[in-house]
């Protein structure tokens, strides 16, 4: 946060309320989808096309808390105990990883979330590590100028 102001064209305004409102649209969208799916499933795989079709639309990403939710490979919404199999594993001095299966296609996808090979991961589970590990550096730094001074 600067002292200089950003400037903003009329245009860029627009699009800036543009993509907000898809955003909580999509969000919406998704909550719909997770809410009907019980009932009906087909109406759920409706909604998260609109909500990735707005996304695209709109050149936002589609939220990240939400990737290991929609199937790579039939974009179907996966619900726990219904369409989905989890698994955890582990590559010995390599990674942990969650499987995803779909179970509507059997597509599989494989999320790393622990050890050596992802180290230089930026996201995971939708929290950037990377910001947070340099705050605590950037902590444990002040630290080390207190004592010495
Ligand atoms: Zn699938």
């Amino acid at each position: 946060m600067g002292k200089s102001k950003r400037f903003y064209s009329k245009r860029m305004k627009r699009q800036k309320l543009m993509k907000q409102a898809a955003l909580e649209r999509i969000h919406e969208l998704v909550k719909m989808a997770d809410e009907i799916f019980p009932e009906n499933s087909m109406l759920a795989h409706r909604y998260i096309q609109l909500a990735r079709k707005l996304a695209m639309a709109t050149k936002i990403r589609f939220p990240l808390e939400y990737h290991h939710k929609v199937c790579h490979s039939c974009k179907h919404w996966l619900r726990i105990g219904y369409n989905v199999r989890y698994r955890i594993g582990h590559i010995k001095n390599y990674a942990s990883y969650l499987t995803v299966t779909c179970l509507d296609c059997g597509h599989t996808t494989r999320y790393l979330f622990k050890g050596p090979a992802c180290r230089n991961l930026r996201w995971i589970n939708g929290k950037d590590i990377k910001s947070q590990n340099s705050k605590n550096s950037k902590k444990s730094g002040n630290k080390l100028n207190s004592i010495t001074n």
